[in-house]
């Protein structure tokens, strides 16, 4: 299991509290769409940090400066050895 430095757990289990949506995709979605539906979302790592990236529209979302520094992260799948 993943940990940090300072010995707390990462799951791997859907930990999300808040989403990050396209605004351009919300003002354009139907209303019978969710925005999970509509969205069409990468999200990657760049020189920097991390990035979200609407495809649909060719913006950025979100882009994360991790200022130089590594930080822990657990990439395995649940289930994954
Ligand atoms: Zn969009």
């Amino acid at each position: 299991m993943a940990a940090s430095k300072k010995g707390r757990v990462i799951p791997n289990t859907r930990g999300i509290t808040m989403f990050m949506h396209c605004r351009r995709c919300l003002a354009e979605k139907s209303a019978d769409q969710s925005p999970r539906e509509f969205a069409r979302l990468e999200v990657g790592f760049t020189e920097i940090g991390l990035q979200v990236w609407c495809v649909r529209h060719g913006c950025n979302v979100l882009h994360i400066d991790f200022e130089g520094q590594r930080h822990p992260a657990n990439m395995k799948a649940p289930g994954a050895q």
